[in-house]
C-alpha cells in the first residue's frame, strides 16, 4: 500500500511570497507575572526581527481588541509599544514607539481606563490632555508625536508599562486593593 505522505503531488498551492508573511498572535501576559512590573530594556538593534515583532504586536493587539500593547505584555522586557486608537480602521493611525520619552504634557483629564493584562477591571485615572512623545520607529528613526485625549492617555498608559507601572498604581488605595483581592480570588478559582 502506498504511503500518502511520500506522494509528490501537492494538494495545496503555496501562497505567493508577498502574501505568505504571517503574523504571530502572542498570548497576553496577565497581572501577577513579574515581567509586567519591571522596567524594560532599551531597543538597541533595529533589524528585520524588530519589524516582525512590531507586526506581531499589532496583530496580537487587534486580536485582543486593544488600542495599545507594550512588549512586557507579551513577556518581553523591552521598551517597545504599539498603539492604534482606531482599532485597525485606519492604517495611518498605527503608531510604533521604541524607547519613548514624554517630552511635554499639558492639562488633565479624568477618564476610565482598562488594560489587556488586567481584563475585566477598569478604573478612573487622571492623565494629561495633551502629550508629546519623542521615540524611534521600527526602523530606528527618531521622531516626535503629539496626542490628545485618548491618544495622550494611550501614550501614558503604554509608556508606564515600559517602566513596569500598571494603571492600578494610579488608583486610590481602596480601589486598588479591591481589584487585587478580586484577582486573588479568581486566581484561587483557576480563572486568572
Ligand atoms: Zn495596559
Amino acid at each position: 500500500m502506498p504511503d500518502k505522505s511520500t506522494s509528490s503531488k501537492p494538494d495545496t498551492v503555496a501562497a505567493p511570497e508577498t502574501l505568505a508573511k504571517s503574523s504571530k498572535i502572542y498570548p497576553i501576559v496577565k497581572y501577577g507575572d513579574p515581567v509586567l512590573e519591571k522596567p524594560g530594556l532599551p531597543v538597541k538593534k533595529f533589524d528585520g526581527d524588530i519589524e516582525q515583532l512590531v507586526d506581531d504586536m499589532f496583530a496580537s493587539m487587534y486580536a485582543a481588541q486593544g488600542v495599545g500593547l507594550a512588549a512586557p505584555q507579551i513577556g518581553l522586557s523591552l521598551r517597545l509599544t504599539v498603539i492604534d486608537v482606531t482599532g485597525g480602521k485606519n492604517p495611518e493611525a498605527k503608531i510604533v514607539l521604541a524607547n519613548p520619552e514624554i517630552i511635554h504634557a499639558e492639562g488633565e483629564v479624568r477618564e476610565e481606563e482598562g488594560c489587556l493584562s488586567i481584563p475585566g477591571f477598569r478604573g478612573y485615572v487622571i492623565r494629561p490632555q495633551f502629550v508629546t512623545v519623542k521615540a524611534q520607529n521600527a526602523k530606528g528613526e527618531s521622531y516626535e508625536i503629539r496626542g490628545e485625549n485618548l491618544l495622550a492617555r494611550a501614550f501614558c498608559h503604554e509608556i508606564d508599562h515600559l517602566n513596569g507601572v500598571l494603571f492600578l498604581q494610579h488608583l486610590s488605595m481602596l480601589k486598588r486593593d479591591l481589584i487585587k483581592r478580586k484577582i486573588k480570588k479568581l486566581r484561587k478559582l483557576g480563572e486568572w
